[in-house]
């Protein structure tokens, strides 16, 4: 690494690879990651992705992300991921992910809480099509250093600028990177619970060194647990029974094999059912049949969660296996607006890590892997604005040679626009926020 860099880009999940994949290839960039590449929480996506599939389903999907939300969502930033979900869903097909098709059309699958089927699924491996092809794509770059085992542990800062980060390596050598620009793009906070189906190694660090740093955080308390783990003994990573296992027809019964719930109420509420009966039972789990789905549905659309708990020694074709609720996402992080930029310039925060509040105080199924793209997009974008200003500015080094001024002023104009329009309660005469 012998240029300097423009931009350092912590974590591999989808939200870190995208923005990586979204800068200009003129930017000098470094990714850095904790363990291997492959290891994040967005290659273990099972469920899908939510798209709005034609403009008759938005309101449906704000709705539904509102009420799972408990209408504490940030609406104008929810209304931005919805009407660009299908320009993020079109960027990753041009990467070569595939989606599950029937009769030339794209299937879509519904999971709790959807008033629609509206989620774009690639069988149970979503995460893994979706971050696997991010990462070819990364990996195919000249532009861009990718640095495993490699930990950041601090920020460098000087005054009110981040100016780069603090790492520990395999050896445990401290290391220091720098550039304008850092975007935190580490996960979540599943690795801080015995019970989470999230990697172990995922433990919201960038949190705690933004605390460290004053940087604001938002709805830290906003924890979600999804309602089906499968359960085994011991501490080991839970391994998820996709909600959607359970909108294509699957039922949960107690110990007497009685159903006694509604499957597809919102995760929060089905969480707190579980956890009842569960005590009622005094056992550690309820079980979950998945036989009502259909042979022939569970072979083409299940075939991971089937062969895990086949290796666990149950068929899902024959019996019901044993499941649990397990810590899942975080809502809150770090405090961000609509192009990921934190309360300390030069900083920025995407993905899992932030919190630019569309999820409200709950997730809505198959959201996350959405947010993190279409955020990661956006803040890739606001870089690269800033970049370009930048680089006009240089010009004013260059005293008595001509500069493009009007050039210029197209890009103050576009910033100062979108500073507008990220204000609370900016709402235009022209167009307001109607569909
Ligand atoms: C089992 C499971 C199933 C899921 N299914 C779905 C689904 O179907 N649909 C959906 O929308 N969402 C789903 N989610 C949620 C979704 O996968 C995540 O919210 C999303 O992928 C988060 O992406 P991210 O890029 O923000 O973080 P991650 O993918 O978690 O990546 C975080 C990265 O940061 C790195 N990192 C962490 N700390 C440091 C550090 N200190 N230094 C350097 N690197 C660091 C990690 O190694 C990793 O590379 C699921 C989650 C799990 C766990």
């Amino acid at each position: 690494m012998n240029k300097a860099l423009d931009v350092i880009i912590v974590g591999t999940g989808a939200a870190g690879l995208f923005c990586a994949l979204n800068l200009p290839e003129e930017m000098n960039i470094l990714l850095v990651t904790k363990e291997a590449a492959e290891k994040s929480d967005s290659f273990l996506a099972q469920g899908g992705i939510c798209v709005l599939q034609d403009a008759s389903d938005y309101r449906g999907f704000l709705e539904d992300t509102m009420k799972a939300g408990r209408y504490k969502n940030n609406q104008a930033l929810v209304n931005l991921m919805i009407r660009q979900s299908p320009e993020v869903i079109r960027d990753l097909i041009a990467y070569g992910v595939e989606f599950e098709q029937e009769n030339g059309r794209f299937k879509f699958t519904r999971e709790g809480a959807h008033s629609t089927a509206r989620i774009l699924f690639h069988k149970d491996t979503t995460g893994k099509e979706i971050t696997g092809k991010l990462l070819a794509g990364v990996r195919s770059r000249p532009n861009i250093t990718l640095l495993e085992h490699t930990t950041m542990i601090d920020l460098v800062r000087s005054r009110n600028r981040c100016k780069g980060i603090v790492t520990c390596n395999r050896d445990h050598q401290v290391v220091a990177y720098h550039a304008r620009i850092i975007v935190l793009a580490t996960g979540g906070v599943g690795g801080l619970f015995d019970n989470s189906t999230n990697y172990s190694h995922i433990t919201g660090d960038a949190i705690a060194i933004a605390l460290n740093h004053q940087i604001s955080l938002q709805d830290l308390n906003c924890v979600q647990f999804h309602p089906t783990a499968f359960y085994r003994e011991g501490k080991e990573r839970r391994f998820l029974i996709s909600e959607s296992v359970r909108g294509e027809g699957a039922v949960l019964y107690n110990a007497k094999m009685e159903r006694f719930v509604d499957e597809l109420l919102p995760r929060d509420r089905l969480t707190e059912v579980i956890l009842k009966q569960m005590e009622k039972d005094q056992r550690p789990f309820v079980w979950l049949s998945m036989k009502e789905i259909g042979r022939e549905e569970i072979e083409s659309h299940f075939p991971n969660i089937r062969r895990y708990c086949f290796e666990a020694g149950y068929d899902v074709m024959e019996e019901c296996i044993p499941v649990v609720p397990a810590q899942h996402y975080h809502m809150g992080g770090i405090r961000v607006n609509s192009v990921g930029e934190t309360s300390l310039e030069g900083i920025y925060a995407i993905g899992e890590a932030s919190c630019n509040g569309v999820h409200g105080a709950n997730r809505l199924a198959s959201n996350s892997l959405l947010d993190a793209l279409v955020f990661a997009k956006r803040c890739a974008g606001q870089i690269a604005k800033g970049s370009k200003v930048q680089a006009i500015l240089e010009d004013r080094k260059m005293l008595g040679l001509q500069i493009d001024f009007s050039q210029l002023q197209r890009e103050y104009k576009k910033i100062i626009l979108e500073a507008m329009e990220r204000m609370d309660g900016y709402e235009p005469f022209y167009s307001g926020y109607a569909e």
